[in-house]
């Protein structure tokens, strides 16, 4: 059976472990080439993305020129206060939002430039979203729910690749039930593997834990991890959580729509010195 290995030692579940390409750069603003093509290497990029909503004198620049290269095979967390652009960035990355100007590129293909049908069928079969409340479809079961995506888009399951990742989100025996039969945490693992069961370049996971208590917390991120270390996919992350953020190989901190800190492997120390620089500035 044949699945990606990551290109860096896994680091195991824990969520203290190695850094692949880490830099240890802190604080620096900006990520990478500030302009051009995409960083080898990047599952998913940005250059100068900017994102308007409104017009006139009650415009708000929601992302203010975001240049952003997401390491294939790296957990990238996304931090930043309330209304500094994150989820904008998450929906403009996935496909889900229109930019104002600037460009996308998943996986080596530009976005932007994609008739309304082939946006579609990436954002089904390339790239994974996972949603603070879930998105489950209530009268389906979890393992209908998982599969949704590549069914509608009558794209194949790959059934070895299903089955390891429901084995590795820790679902095996809850497949049948229906989401008002699963826990919150069991609900958005379910999330999760849809996210990942086309075997995406890149998931974009919105708060995932915005709705769910320690405990689960815990289950979710430790499996957003593994799927990152063991299955080799790649997440970037938006959390409010310093805590959460921990388990990334790399934060982001987002403040009035640009990247103002990019942060390799911190601790929850580390992050909340941050959070507090930034509340300062
Ligand atoms: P975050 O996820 O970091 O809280 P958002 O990306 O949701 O931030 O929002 C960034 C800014 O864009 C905020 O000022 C917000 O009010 C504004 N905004 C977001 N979505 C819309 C929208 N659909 N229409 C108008 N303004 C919006
Ligand atoms: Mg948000």
């Amino acid at each position: 059976m044949a699945h990606p290995t990551p290109p860096q030692s896994p680091a195991g579940p824990s969520p203290r472990g190695a850094v692949p390409g880490a830099t240890g750069t802190t604080g620096t603003t900006g990520t990478t080439a500030a302009s051009g093509a995409a960083m080898p290497g990047s599952a998913a990029s940005a250059r100068a993305l900017v994102k308007t909503y409104g017009q006139g004198e009650t415009t708000v620049r929601a992302l203010d020129g975001v240049d952003v290269d997401f390491r294939a095979a790296e957990l990238t967390a996304i931090m930043g206060p309330s209304g500094s652009g994150k989820s904008t960035l998450m929906h403009c990355m996935a496909g889900l939002d229109t930019p104002t100007s600037g460009s996308v590129v998943i996986d080596g293909t530009e976005v932007s430039r994609l008739s309304q049908r082939r946006l579609t069928a990436l954002r089904r079969t390339r790239i994974g979203f996972v949603f603070q409340s879930y998105n489950l479809v209530p009268t389906l079961t979890a393992a209908e729910n998982i599969t949704l995506p590549l069914d509608i888009a009558r794209a194949p399951v790959d059934r070895a690749w299903f089955d390891e990742v429901v084995a590795a989100v820790g679902l095996g025996d809850r497949l049948h039930h229906r989401p008002s039969e699963l826990s919150g945490g069991q609900q958005q693992r379910v999330a999760c593997a849809r996210a990942l069961v086309s075997r995406p370049s890149v998931v974009f996971a919105d708060e995932p834990t915005g709705n769910l208590d320690s405990r689960s917390s815990a289950e979710v991120l430790g499996f957003l991890r593994r799927s990152v270390d063991e299955l080799g996919q790649t997440v970037v992350m938006v959390t409010h959580d310093p805590r959460a953020a921990s388990y990334a190989h790399r934060v982001l901190f987002l403040t009035d729509g640009r990247i103002t800190a990019d942060l390799a492997a911190p601790s929850r120390r580390d992050i909340l010195e941050a959070l507090g620089q930034a509340e300062e500035d």
